[in-house]
């Protein structure tokens, strides 16, 4: 039987409805974004962003900086949205132009604002399993999870890729729901034999189809994050007739990345309920 696709973009809906609700309740909840430079594929997640947004209720505040913008220029404004107390949340899309150091940017936004989650702070308090500002994508995928009813507890549970903002922070939150967890890399010896084991598979990798029908164990849930342009238009990580195999998979474009945007709002209205406090 072909497995039953994940729907991401009825359950992100879902989600959008209520943070609208709550922001409502709430009278003025700010999102800033700030993009540098004119990467094209930055311009169409930044502009998603803050459509969604609006869309939601939040007021949404966009900077666009020229691509030779200094660190010095980035840092001061970020600090001066860290001071502005109609600003609850801040995102500095990445990737930076090469002047400016990424780790100093993400160190700079206060980490209550920090609704990307990738301060060192948040990241910490991630690790340590106390309450912070959760990174997005990895919020998405365990929300949709959750939806679906995926059993966590003691699952073999495989992450492909260990980036600081999908495959990380997915596996400790893999971990604290108690799932058993192996992470995959470019080094990672036969990718096959440890994917084969997943009862949970997540796909965090950049590379189109990279897992195969065979790398899949009969009914198992597969999460494609991966986004990658190619001719034939959007392509997940994971080969699309894999839903020959797995019991639940979600679609590209569907799945995690209309839950991404969901969780950054969700991320917003906390950081938001959290500053009232
Ligand atoms: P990165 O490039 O930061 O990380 C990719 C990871 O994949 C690395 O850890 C790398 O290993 C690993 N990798 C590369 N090749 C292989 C291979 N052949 N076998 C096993 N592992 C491999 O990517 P991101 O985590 O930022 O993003 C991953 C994908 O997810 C991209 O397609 C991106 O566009 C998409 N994405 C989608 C989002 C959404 O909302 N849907 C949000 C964020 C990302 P190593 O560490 O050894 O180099």
């Amino acid at each position: 039987m072909p497995a039953t696709l994940m729907d991401g973009k009825a359950l992100a809906e879902r989600i959008r409805a209520e943070v609208a609700a709550e922001v409502k309740e709430l009278g003025h909840v700010g999102l800033t974004t700030i993009l540098v430079g004119d990467d094209p594929a930055s311009d169409v997640y930044i502009s998603r962003k803050q459509e969604a947004a609006s869309e939601v209720g939040i007021v949404a505040r966009d900077y666009r900086l020229a691509e030779d913008t200094s660190e010095q220029e980035l840092l001061e404004l970020i600090a001066q949205l860290n001071a502005d107390a109609g600003v609850d949340g801040i995102l500095v899309q990445l990737p930076l132009p090469s002047q400016i150091d990424e780790n100093r940017a993400i160190q700079a936004v206060d980490p209550a604002k920090d609704v990307d989650g990738f301060h060192p702070i948040n990241a910490g308090k991630l690790f340590l399993g106390h309450e912070g500002l959760v990174a997005a994508t990895p919020t998405g995928i365990m929300t949709l999870l959750d939806e679906y009813d995926v059993r966590l507890k003691g699952a073999n549970a495989v992450v492909v890729g260990r980036s600081n903002i999908v495959g990380k922070p997915v596996s400790i939150l893999l971990l604290a729901r108690h799932a058993t967890v192996t992470i995959c890399h470019s080094r990672t010896q036969d990718l096959g034999g440890h994917t084969r084991e997943a009862d949970v598979l997540v796909a965090a990798v950049g590379q189109a189809g990279l897992i195969r029908p065979e790398m899949v164990k009969e009914g198992a849930t597969v999460i494609d994050v991966g986004m990658n342009r190619t001719d034939e238009g959007l392509r997940g990580d994971v080969d699309t007739a894999v839903t020959e195999r797995a019991g639940l998979v979600t679609p590209v474009p569907g799945g995690v990345g209309p839950m991404t945007i969901a969780s950054l709002l969700r991320n917003t209205l906390e950081a938001a309920r959290r500053r009232r406090c």
